[in-house]
């Protein structure tokens, strides 16, 4: 059972005026079956979190301890990273000019399988994610997130994540930008990767809404670069209710 570890992460980003110490010691396990949710106010730093996590080159780690299984995921490239399993759907996704959707899809697979996907079986899987998801199929031919909207970019998100099954997904505002209907298709996907209790999530979301459709088993909330609560899933009803203000009086959040 996979486990991953982030221990005291500090974490720096490089700015014009000098270098600013975003996170300030992470602490968080997350295991395989397990739904994690990151919650806190803009600029707390979690897209930060997620971006070190998946090996961000514009982010330095200057102390703390990131593993997988015991591997040092911080000693990995990128794509290290993503044959150990890490997935990271970001909160804005980039355009990939010239690469369809299916091709892609087909190189990423082939990618973190170590081998190519027979082509049979292969179309067949793409297709049924597809359907579930409510995407078009002529979606597969389009340039990755090139005039997608915001929609559709989450929708190829979770697309990936359904077909290449990542050990831990950390899923940056995946709920942002999307209206009810899509919101609750991206969920169902989200859900069906999670019911073969195979993948650890750490949810990355600033509203609670997603939570009426994805059920942490841990609340966390994020402030100042750092974890200053955790709890159940009740924590997000007391977030709901009375928001992040408590948390970031006094300058917390930054
Ligand atoms: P969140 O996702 O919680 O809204 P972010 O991780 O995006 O927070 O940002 C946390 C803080 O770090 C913000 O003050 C943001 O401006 C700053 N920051 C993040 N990435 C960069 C970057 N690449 N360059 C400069 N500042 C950054
Ligand atoms: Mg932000
Ligand atoms: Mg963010």
């Amino acid at each position: 059972m996979a486990t991953l570890e982030i221990r005291d992460l500090h974490v720096s980003v490089d700015t014009e005026n000098g270098t600013k110490e975003i996170l300030k010691g992470v602490d968080l396990t997350v295991k395989q079956g397990e739904t994690h949710a990151i919650m806190g106010p803009n600029g707390s730093g979690k897209s930060t979190l997620a971006y070190s996590l998946a090996g961000h080159p514009k982010y330095t780690i200057t102390s703390g301890t990131v593993t997988l299984d015991g591997e040092d995921v911080l000693e990995m490239s990128v794509d290290e990273r993503a044959r150990a399993g890490v997935f990271l759907a970001m909160q804005y996704p980039v355009e990939v000019p010239g690469v369809s959707v299916s091709n892609f899809l087909r190189t990423s697979a082939t990618a973190i399988r170590g081998e190519a996907p027979k082509l049979r079986t292969w179309v067949k899987e793409v297709k049924s994610a597809m359907e579930q998801l409510q995407m078009d199929p002529a979606f597969a031919e389009r340039n990755v997130n090139e005039g997608f909207s915001g929609g559709e970019k989450k929708r190829h998100e979770i697309l990936q994540l359904e077909l290449l099954k990542p050990k831990i997904a950390i899923l940056d505002e995946t709920d942002s930008g999307l209206d009810v209907d899509a919101l609750r298709q991206v969920s169902e996907g989200i859900n069906r990767v999670r019911e073969n209790g195979e993948v650890g999530t750490l949810l990355v979301t600033h509203y609670t809404r997603i939570l009426r459709y994805i059920k942490p088993d841990y609340v966390h909330v994020f402030a100042g670069g750092r974890i200053v609560e955790s709890g159940g899933a009740e924590l997000a009803d007391k977030l709901e209710a009375e928001g992040y203000e408590s948390y970031t009086k006094g300058g917390a959040s930054e």
